[in-house]
């Protein structure tokens, strides 16, 4: 990986995380007087007139919103929306299927307001019926979960050095993660 490449953490004026950017973007950040770095990574970077410290973390020197980062809608998604429970039996299955309440076939759309958790047994007793004829109860109406604010740090994308201040981050036990930090957009007001 290119140095200028490598991933910064970026916090908030108050300290909480708030993205992933590069050293490139980083070091034009502090170079604008935007942000102060946090901590020593002990590497520096030659630039044509001096000397400057490889930052790891930086800390912005205003309050940024934090952008919203909307669940994606996905097979694990739901089932960790319903807990990993059917919404019509009620039962903890290990082979659950997103069932659409109101049928794909009968105009219902593929959103988080009209996909559940469904068993087998009650995804084939329900078929292409909608709940009512079906005569099927949900548990609760399905709607959107909150939007997760740290969605972007991902065990496997952050680094020890960012632990301090990502204390809920637990080290990935799975390297099925490949990062890609230079995808990352990060949004900066006043920039
Ligand atoms: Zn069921």
């Amino acid at each position: 990986m290119l140095i200028t490449r490598a991933p910064v953490l970026v916090l908030n004026q108050n300290y909480q995380p708030l993205n992933i950017c590069n050293v490139r973007r980083a070091v034009a950040l502090l170079g604008k007087g935007k942000a102060e770095p946090v901590g020593e990574s002990g590497e520096y970077l030659h630039s044509a007139a001096d000397l400057i410290e490889k930052p790891v973390i930086i800390r912005l020197f205003y309050m940024v919103k934090r952008p919203l980062h909307r669940r994606k809608l996905s097979r694990r998604e739901v089932f960790v929306r319903d807990g990993y429970r059917c919404q019509y039996c009620g039962a903890k299955a290990r082979d659950l299927t997103l069932d659409h309440v109101i049928p794909r076939s009968r105009g219902g759309q593929h959103t988080w307001d009209n996909v559940v958790s469904a068993c087998k047994p009650c995804n084939h007793g329900k078929a292409g019926r909608t709940p009512r004829e079906a005569g099927m109860a949900l548990f609760s109406a399905p709607r959107e979960p909150r939007p997760n604010p740290y969605a972007m740090f991902h065990p496997g994308r952050v680094l020890d050095e960012w632990r301090p201040f990502l204390p809920w981050v637990q080290p990935s036990q799975f390297s099925d993660f490949e990062p890609d930090f230079g995808s990352v957009a990060v949004a900066v007001a006043g920039d």
